[in-house]
Parts: structure tokens; sequence; C-alpha cells
């Protein structure tokens, strides 16, 4: 049976992968990417990158929304920009688009990665993958993959993200840390200038 998988990233694809072989269903994976939660643009790129990547290694079918979706994501959030308020429009927003594009697709049940995450408010997630699969007529299939691991050959030298998606979160991601300024202190070594203590960086 062809089953629709909404893909937040490559890293959560191999672990879903993963789940999805260890099954007892024999399921033939459709990929679809529509993420405009994901900000700014050039990291929009990378995780997108990754996944065409994954998709091409696991010779996957790969449906892609490549439109950059920071306005109809700052449409569905507006009013509500602490999580996990903005969270709970973000599944929605995508769970409602993945759930049309397997019924235009002809699949009768879609997922999504969200739940290989251990940062991902399940209960939230499984809610808005049921509410939006009843609206298009589809199923949601939930598992909790959170312990699967990912087959390296997938997943190996693909870019890993260091926060969840939107520019909310990459602040919530970096606000307490400076170790992403440049230069890094090896470059400050060898420039003579004494690199800060580990935890001031
Ligand atoms: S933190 Fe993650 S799940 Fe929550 S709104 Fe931002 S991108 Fe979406």
């Amino acid at each position: 049976m062809r089953i629709l998988v909404h893909v937040c990233c490559a890293h959560c694809l191999g672990k879903l992968l993963a789940g999805l072989a260890d099954g007892p269903e024999a399921y033939e994976p459709v990929l679809y990417w529509d993420n405009p939660n994901i900000h700014p643009l050039i990291e929009y790129r990378r995780r997108l990158k990754a996944v065409k990547m994954l998709a091409e290694r696991a010779a996957l079918p790969l449906i892609a929304e490549e439109g950059y979706g920071l306005v109809d994501f700052c449409r569905a959030v507006h009013g509500r920009e602490e999580a996990p308020l903005r969270c709970v429009q973000c599944y929605i927003l995508r769970m409602g688009r993945a759930a049309a594009a397997a019924d235009r697709e002809g699949c009768s049940v879609y997922t999504s990665t969200l739940v290989t995450s251990c940062h991902q408010d399940h209960r939230l997630i499984r809610e808005a993958g049921d509410m939006a699969g009843h609206a298009s007529g589809v199923a949601f299939l939930y598992r909790d993959w959170r312990e699967t691991q990912a087959d390296p050959a997938l997943t190996g030298m693909l870019y890993h993200q260091q926060y969840c998606g939107c520019i909310f979160s990459e602040y919530d991601r970096f606000k307490d840390t400076t170790t992403h300024l440049w230069p890094p202190p090896v470059v400050r070594a060898s420039e003579g200038v004494k690199p800060l203590p580990r935890e001031r960086r």
C-alpha cells in the first residue's frame, strides 16, 4: 500500500524509513516535502537539499513543494507566537497540506517524520494528523518511532539542523550561547587572541 510521508528533515526521514521497514505492513513510501515553518531561506534550502539526497539514495519518489512559505507561516501563527501555541498552528498547517496531498496522490494513509522526534509534541501532532486526515478522507498513521535508529548508509554526511525550524525556535536555541560567533576559538588562538573559557562562549 502506498503511504504519503510528510518529511521535515533528512535525519527524521531516515528514522521513519527504518521504522516502516520494521513494521508489519508493507508500505510503499511517497515522500512529500512542504514545510513553510523553516527559516531563514538558506536553512530551508540546506534541509531540502539533504532530503533530496536521501530520496535519491533510497530510490524513493519525492514530491517537493519548494515555495518558501515564510508569509504563510507568519499568518498561521500570528497572535500565537509563543510555544506551544505556535506549534499547534504549525502542525495544523503542515498536516493539512500533507493530508490533502495524500488524497491527491491516491494514498489512503499518510504520516509525518515529526513522530520520530524527541523534541516534538506527539499528542499535538497526532491530533493535528487525525483532524487533517478526517477533513481529507485519509488516515493518519501514528507510531512512536522516537527510539528508532536510522540506517547510516542513508543519512551519513547529510546536513543536520541545530534547531526546530521557525525563526522563533532559532532564537530559543541560540539566545543563551555565543558558540556560533566568528572567528571560532582555534582561529582566535592562532592570532594570539586568548580564547574565552568554554562556559562564556
Ligand atoms: S518550534 Fe518547530 S513545531 Fe513549533 S512552530 Fe516552530 S517550527 Fe513549528
